[in-house]
């Protein structure tokens, strides 16, 4: 498969199959956190970086079989709001496949503009980022792409919230010593407030981010900052933690293309994979440790485990 990959269970969104409509590593933000990689084309320009029918093609093959799914996903590669085509592909799955939930995960800095709203607007559920309110850490965190502003970005949420009949969760990412401070929070309450999602979802550092040294917020400290945003009057501010459905049901057929697809889309630990496929932890084991003989992967040791990551070429 050349633009779906997965299904993988996803934290937030269930059985999850993954669209990614972008060559990697197309972005208009060079995030601290990407999972995918620093960002090798940093663009804002919206054009139509993969080609719209065979993506729909691809996704009218792999559906055909109806296939036990919770939600069809834009993410990978980069930020999927760029691409020209993303109007179109949503309106031919809300159409032709209404059994389905289709989501995007937006890093929401194009939606003042309106004809990335109007292009999203018949999906069920948008998923926007935004980890700054001020331009200081909107630049430390996320390196936009120079024309970015985070007012007008603030201004488009709230307008796409106002407008949009499906539900947002924005997420905000919380990186120790950039927006943890008491004066950044008060920052993004205000924001939140202004935007009015339908849920706030906190998150940190969970896989290896672009630069060394990144380190997750501690527990307490989300706590603070979750009660500090409830106390402020928003609703429904929730600190993500790790997806635990599984079932056999769900799994994927486990074979090595697989395996090395979704550690290629991001690093994983072994429990993450463990949940994605239908294999015993030997078994697996022994495919992850002929991966590092053969050079395609290494490992990476974080908070939350070890990582197993796709060596770049
Ligand atoms: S917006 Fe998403 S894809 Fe782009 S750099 Fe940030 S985390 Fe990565």
């Amino acid at each position: 498969m050349k633009y779906l990959f997965g299904p993988i269970v996803s934290r937030r969104l269930g059985v999850s199959l993954g669209v990614d409509i972008l060559p990697p590593k197309t972005c208009n933000l060079n995030c601290i956190y990407c999972e995918v990689g620093s960002t090798t084309s940093l663009t804002n320009t919206i054009a139509e970086y993969s080609p719209t029918e065979e993506i729909i093609r691809e996704l009218d093959e792999y559906l055909a079989s109806r296939p036990a799914i919770d939600s069809i996903t834009f993410s990978g590669s980069g930020e999927p709001t760029i691409h020209s085509g993303i109007g179109k592909i949503i309106r031919h799955l809300v159409k032709n496949y209404p059994a389905y939930k289709v989501s995007v995960l937006t890093n929401g800095t194009l939606l003042w503009k309106k004809e990335i709203r109007e292009a999203l607007s018949p999906a069920h559920l948008v998923l926007p980022s935004l980890d700054a309110a001020s331009e200081k850490a909107f630049r430390k965190i996320n390196a936009p792409e120079k024309s970015l502003d985070i007012n007008k970005i603030i201004d488009g949420l709230e307008i796409f919230c106002r407008e949009f009949s499906g539900e947002v969760w924005l997420e905000i990412f919380i990186s120790p010593g950039i927006n943890d401070t008491d004066e950044e929070i008060q920052l993004l309450i205000s924001a939140v407030k202004k935007i009015k999602p339908h849920k706030v979802q906190l998150n940190s550092l969970d896989r290896p981010g672009t630069i060394k040294g990144l380190i997750k917020e501690p527990l307490e400290k989300m706590e603070y900052i979750r009660k500090t945003m409830t106390q402020a009057g928003i609703e429904h501010v929730e600190i993500t933690g790790h997806y635990d459905k599984t079932s056999a049901e769900h799994a994927i057929p486990f074979t090595a293309e697989n395996l090395k697809d979704i550690i290629e889309r991001r690093p994983q630990t072994l429990e993450d994979i463990l949940a994605a496929f239908d294999i015993n932890r030997n078994d697996l084991e022994k495919q992850l440790q002929l991966f590092i003989d053969r050079g395609i992967i290494h490992t990476e040791d974080q908070d939350r485990g070890r990582f197993y990551v796709l060596n770049k070429k």
